[in-house]
C-alpha cells in the first residue's frame, strides 16, 4: 500500500514538474527586435538577391523580425499554435511594410516574409499582440530605433570601409540610449561585416529594455568590421 502511495506521489510530482517546465518554457517575457543590413545578406558567398517590384528603396537598416523570447534561457519561442496565412488585415499598412520590412531573396517572396515571421514567431506572442498590433509594433520600433541615422551621426557610412566594433557600438548606444547586440556575418571574400542589430523590447512591444545576460550577446564580429555599400 505504502509503495503504491509513493508511486502515485512521485507520478504527481513528475507531472507537476513537466507542467511547470512547459508552462514556464512557453511563456514569453519580452521580444528581440532584429534589424538587418540587407547588403550583408546579399553579398555572402553563394547568395544573390532580387529586389521587390517596388524597388530597392533608400539605404536603411530594415526589419528582420520581432521574436518573443523567455528569460529562462533567452531562447526565442517559435512555431506556436494558431499560424494563419491571412494577409488581408495587413492591407492598410502594406506600403509601410514594403518599405521597412522588405525581403531581397530570389525568387522574390514579398509579403510571404512577413507571414513567415508572423507564423514562426509572432503567433507565440499572441497573448499580448494580435496580428495587426504585432506588425504595427515592429514598424514603430523601426522608427524609434534608427540605426542608419545613429551611425551617420558618427560619420559611419555604408562605403565598404572598415570601422571598429567599438565605434559602432558607441555610436548606436549614444543615439538610442541602450546598448545593442551586433551580429556579423562574412562577405564572399571572408570579411567580417555588420549584419544584424538586436534590441530587447518589453512585452508590449514598445519599450526598449536591457537584454537578460544570458541572451542576445554579441555575435561573431571581428574588432573592425565592414559596412558594405548599399
Ligand atoms: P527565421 O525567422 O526563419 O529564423 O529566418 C528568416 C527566414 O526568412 C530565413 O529562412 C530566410 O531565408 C528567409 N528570408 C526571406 N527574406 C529574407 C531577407 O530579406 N533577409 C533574411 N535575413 N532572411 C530572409
Amino acid at each position: 500500500m505504502a509503495t503504491w502511495r509513493s508511486l502515485v506521489f512521485i507520478t504527481n510530482i513528475v507531472f507537476l514538474l513537466n507542467f511547470t517546465m512547459e508552462t514556464l518554457g512557453n511563456d514569453f517575457q519580452a521580444f528581440y527586435f532584429i534589424q538587418q543590413w540587407l547588403p550583408s545578406y546579399c553579398n555572402q558567398r553563394g547568395t544573390t538577391c532580387c529586389y521587390p517590384p517596388t524597388g530597392k528603396g533608400a539605404a536603411d537598416f530594415t526589419i528582420y523580425g520581432l521574436w518573443p523570447y523567455n528569460n529562462y534561457n533567452g531562447g526565442s519561442i517559435q512555431n506556436c499554435a494558431g499560424a494563419s496565412y491571412d494577409v488581408a488585415p495587413l492591407k492598410p499598412i502594406q506600403s509601410m511594410l514594403q518599405k521597412s520590412w522588405p525581403s531581397f531573396t530570389c525568387p522574390q517572396i514579398g509579403r510571404k516574409f512577413w507571414l513567415h515571421e508572423w507564423n514562426k514567431h509572432g503567433t507565440c506572442s499572441k497573448s499580448a499582440l494580435d496580428e495587426m498590433s504585432y506588425f504595427e509594433a515592429a514598424l514603430n520600433l523601426k522608427n524609434k530605433i534608427n540605426i542608419f541615422q545613429a551611425l551617420a551621426k558618427a560619420r559611419i557610412q555604408p562605403n565598404n570601409q572598415f570601422y571598429t566594433l567599438d565605434s559602432i557600438n558607441m555610436a548606436i548606444t549614444r543615439a538610442i540610449g541602450f546598448r545593442a547586440s551586433i551580429f556579423c556575418n562574412h562577405d564572399a571574400q571572408g570579411n567580417s561585416q555588420i549584419w544584424q542589430i538586436i534590441y530587447c523590447v518589453d512585452k508590449s512591444g514598445t519599450k526598449i529594455i536591457n537584454c537578460p545576460n544570458s541572451s542576445a550577446g554579441q555575435g561573431g564580429c571581428s574588432s573592425t568590421i565592414k559596412f558594405p555599400s548599399y
